[in-house]
């Protein structure tokens, strides 16, 4: 890494996932972030002259360096048990039993009902999380949500570059405070590794609910999408990414003009994009399910959730796919308790499932992060780019094959198109049905996964 003592040139070498870390952990308030001509954030020294060469954004960074390991050994007692979702203690299908709250969320609402929860009871003062500018729609707004209204301003996915660690500055400068913290695995590398330097953000951060990632598009799916809507970006006046019209899980992109002309797009038919528009420190991340968190979330993409078919749990309960589902895999003490006691209260519903459950319905999202990561980086260190030292990542079992190597040479020629904006352009002229038949043979292979696990479905009549 040459004698890099500060994070000057991560964004430029590509290492910079862009989560505000630095940001919020230089002593002397001296990093700076403007954006680049792709909507990234791009974070750096404001004045050279007032860096005292401290190191400290530089060791907090995530972007050139994880030791698995040493965050493992501080956050759990045995080491990591499963290759793909590392250590955990249960697993679930949850969701919030608000109705309302389910419908504006993204998933089950889980998270959001947690956060309702955890300030309800005093477990904390305030939750880092991220909403959609009001002045700037395409502008994520990071903010620490202090009540239930501003925890539900901020529910929802935001498929774009989210600097979520810079609301770390508050949550250092406050007074006194325990806080939550929702973030994607990138955000919570770079927590854990900033807790080591700083016990008092340990004593702080209480809580950090992580959401599964794969992987992190750039700003330009987001004006992809909306030139697929036939809309010009300076005509759009707000966008949702999880909206949920008719009260359906998984909902879509709602884009909303200046004129209150409305249009949307189900995610289903813009999933494709998410992988498209990868960008490239997120080509090179082995972490999809948060496993650093207390507590990840993802969507329950169960085959027979997507077909919108009841299923029966293992009570006997039936579960209704379309009122929104997640999935959680609970790792921690911690995580453990306030998901059980939220269940007891009543504000969240919870069906225990096999842990298999959780790496079949989410194959693809595994694999990208665990099998061909390994090769991208592999490829990259071929074309002498830099890449990321990551220590305890395990390499797949038998190594990889030549076949291995394939999808990512395609995904790493691609990706030098869609980061610049005329290749955004151009992939716009390639017909979507195209670009949806690839996402969705991918989606049949992994309901075939899940045949046989644990639910069963409820056959009407
Ligand atoms: C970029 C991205 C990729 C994802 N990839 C997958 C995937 O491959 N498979 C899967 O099953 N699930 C994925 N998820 C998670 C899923 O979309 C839901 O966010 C998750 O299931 C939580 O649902 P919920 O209803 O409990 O959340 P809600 O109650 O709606 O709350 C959402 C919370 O997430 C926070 N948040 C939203 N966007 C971001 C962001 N970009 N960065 C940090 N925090 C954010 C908000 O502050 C809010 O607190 C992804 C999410 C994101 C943002
Ligand atoms: S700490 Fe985060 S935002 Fe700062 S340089 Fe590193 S990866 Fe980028
Ligand atoms: S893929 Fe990894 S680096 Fe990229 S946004 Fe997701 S967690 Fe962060």
């Amino acid at each position: 890494m040459g004698d890099i003592v500060n994070i000057n040139g991560m964004f430029e070498r590509e290492l910079c996932t862009q989560c505000g870390t630095c940001y919020s952990l230089c002593p002397k308030g001296n990093i700076d972030v403007k954006r680049s001509s792709i909507g990234s954030f791009v974070f750096h020294v404001k004045d050279e002259t007032r860096c005292v060469g401290c190191g400290i954004c530089y060791e907090v960074c995530p972007g050139h360096e994880v030791d698995f390991d040493e965050l493992n050994s501080h956050l759990f007692p045995e080491a990591p048990a499963d290759p793909f979702m590392g250590s955990y203690k249960s697993t679930f299908l949850a969701q919030s039993t608000d109705e309302g709250i389910r419908n504006s969320c993204a998933s089950g609402g889980v998270i959001s009902s947690l956060l309702m929860f955890a300030l309800d009871r005093g477990l904390i003062s305030g939750a880092v999380v991220v909403r959609m500018s009001e002045r700037n729609p395409l502008e994520p707004e990071v903010f620490v949500a202090k009540g239930a209204e501003e925890v539900l301003s901020a529910s929802q996915s935001k498929y774009l570059p989210v600097p979520m660690n810079i609301g770390l500055r508050e949550v250092m400068e406050a007074d006194e405070g325990r806080f939550a913290l929702v973030g994607l695995p990138c955000h919570i590398h770079g927590l854990r590794k900033a807790e080591l330097l700083f016990p008092k953000l340990r004593e702080r951060i209480v809580l950090c609910l992580g959401l599964l990632c794969g992987p992190g598009p750039s700003l330009l799916m987001t004006e992809y999408l909306i030139r697929r809507a036939g809309l010009r970006v300076e005509e759009v006046a707000k966008v949702k990414y999880r909206e949920k019209p008719h009260n359906r899980w998984p909902g879509g992109m709602l884009i909303t003009a200046k004129t209150g002309e409305k249009r949307y797009i189900p995610l289903e038919n813009y999933l494709y994009a998410q992988t498209l528009f990868t960008l490239p420190r997120c080509g090179m991340c082995p972490d999809f399910s948060n496993e650093l968190a207390d507590l990840s979330f993802g969507d329950a993409h169960l085959p027979e959730f997507r077909r919108n078919m009841d299923m029966t749990g293992p009570e006997g309960e039936i579960l209704r796919g379309r009122d929104g589902w997640n999935i959680v895999i609970s790792r921690t003490e911690r995580g453990e308790k306030l998901l059980r006691e939220a269940a007891g209260s009543g504000a969240v519903r919870l069906v225990e499932i096999d842990p298999r459950l959780v790496v079949r319905s989410q194959k693809w999202g595994f694999y990208y992060k665990k099998r061909a990561v390994f090769a991208r980086m592999n490829i990259r260190k071929a074309l002498r780019q830099p890449v990321p030292r990551f220590k305890g990542l395990k390499p797949p079992e038998g190594g990889l094959r030549v076949t291995d190597y394939i999808k990512p040479i395609l995904f790493l020629l691609i990706q030098r198109i869609s980061i610049t904006r005329l290749g955004s352009l151009l992939l716009g002229l390639i017909p979507e049905r195209i670009l949806m038949r690839k996402f969705r043979f991918k989606q049949r292979l992994m309901d075939r996964a899940c045949r046989g696990y644990l639910l069963r479905r409820k056959r009407s009549g």
